[in-house]
């Protein structure tokens, strides 16, 4: 592949020197460490929350945060699009999924959408922040305290993309990030949860400790799995948060490439491009303006057979509730299960949507290189 959303993240001398040093310096390389106390203060200072808790992935996070809010049998509001190990985290909790159609342009939820969602069971809302895109803001909050929802946002790609004046992740109840290799923060493997909340904080430490009771100082007095973060990957985590702002300032600029090239050359648009927000240039969603010739599918099958591998290849543009894990979930009789009529929105974005990597490793010659490719195949030359 000559583009590729699967990468290798780069590790600067630094970042490795810096490695050691913190190895050598750590009291355990387990997840009770002085690196892991460090890295979740560092966290929380800069995510600006009381509290912040490394755990082993961002599918973790989720399963932590949900276990800690919802009963078995609750329903959880989803958004249809999604990626499957948010509602695998949901099921793993004993959560029903019930997925809710995003806005027209954009990944947060469909107020309507949800009020037709909901039932006297609801007890969460999940929001996801694809591809680091904002899907929350302060009337979804406030829609969300209402009705007595918990939120639980899924940031996992998220890390550093700020929206009215806030970083996404912290708007909610729970905010659940992954570290893993492809992510802002990149650490191999790994994820954290950022939360204000004391009881929030303590229970889901205690749960991804093996149910490790602070009060007690003992195990065994509730339920709750391994899912620390080892000092190694915290170890990482550290630097890598020291070059976050950096980082985004990179794939900030690589956004601004492929939208210059873009423009000069395809009939396409930018998802959520007028709205008022900080995105932190994970990747670059862009949208077909005529899908008559090709749709975004179609497009992203084509590129690959031409070396380029994209989100939108990798995932098939596919809404969360065609999945067949979670058959039985969409079967339910508040669904017609007709994609296009249970979720419009969803279905009329993905037609068109095309996710482009802006990771360490594209150059600018990839980017002519590919906008080039696409001019072609979107024009039907
Ligand atoms: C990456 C990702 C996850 C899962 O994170 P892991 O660390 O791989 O478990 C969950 N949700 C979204 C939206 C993601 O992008």
């Amino acid at each position: 592949m000559k583009i590729d959303c699967i990468f290798k993240a780069e590790r600067s001398h630094d970042e490795c020197e810096q490695l050691i040093e913190r190895i050598d310096f750590a009291d355990s390389l387990s997840g009770n460490s002085n690196v892991i106390v460090e890295y979740e203060r560092l966290l929380a200072n800069y995510f600006k929350t009381k509290h912040a808790i490394a755990v082993s992935s961002g599918t973790a996070a989720l399963h932590a945060g949900l276990s800690e809010t919802i009963n078995p049998g609750d329903e959880v509001l989803v958004p249809a699009i999604c990626v499957p190990m948010t509602i695998a985290a949901v099921l793993q909790a004993g959560g029903v999924p019930v997925f809710y159609d995003c806005q027209i342009d954009s990944f947060k939820p469909s107020v309507i959408s949800l009020d037709a969602m909901r039932s006297a069971k609801t007890k969460a809302l999940i929001t996801v922040s694809m591809w680091g895109y904002p899907a929350i803001d302060l009337q979804i909050k406030t829609y969300a305290s209402e009705k007595n929802l918990v939120i639980i946002e899924d940031t996992a790609p998220g890390a550093g993309t700020k929206n009215s004046g806030r970083y996404e992740g912290t708007f909610g109840d729970i905010g659940c990030f992954s570290t893993h290799e492809f992510k802002m923060i990149s650490t191999g493997e790994g994820g954290f949860i950022l939360t204000d909340d004391d009881r929030h904080a303590e229970n889901v430490r205690s749960f991804a400790h093996i149910g490790f009771s602070k009060a007690e100082g003992s195990f065994g007095f509730r339920t709750g799995l391994n899912y620390k973060l080892s000092s190694l990957q915290a170890s990482l985590g550290i630097s890598q948060l020291n070059i976050l702002d950096e980082k985004m300032t990179k794939r900030r600029r690589k956004i601004a490439l492929w939208q210059s090239y873009i423009l000069q050359n395809i009939d396409m648009s930018f998802f959520n491009a007028s709205a008022d927000f900080n995105h932190n240039g994970y990747s670059l969603c862009c949208l077909i303006n005529n899908t008559e010739h090709i749709n975004a599918k179609g497009l992203a099958n084509e590129l690959y057979i031409h070396g380029i591998n994209t989100d939108t290849h990798r995932y098939k543009n596919s809404i969360v509730a065609a999945y067949p894990f979670v058959r039985e979930y969409y079967n339910s009789p508040r669904y017609s299960c007709i994609i296009k009529k249970d979720f419009p929105n969803a279905a009329a974005l993905l037609n068109r949507l095309l996710v482009l990597p802006c990771h360490e490793a594209i150059t600018e010659g990839d980017i002519i290189m590919a906008t080039k490719k696409m001019s072609l195949i979107v024009s039907g030359k």
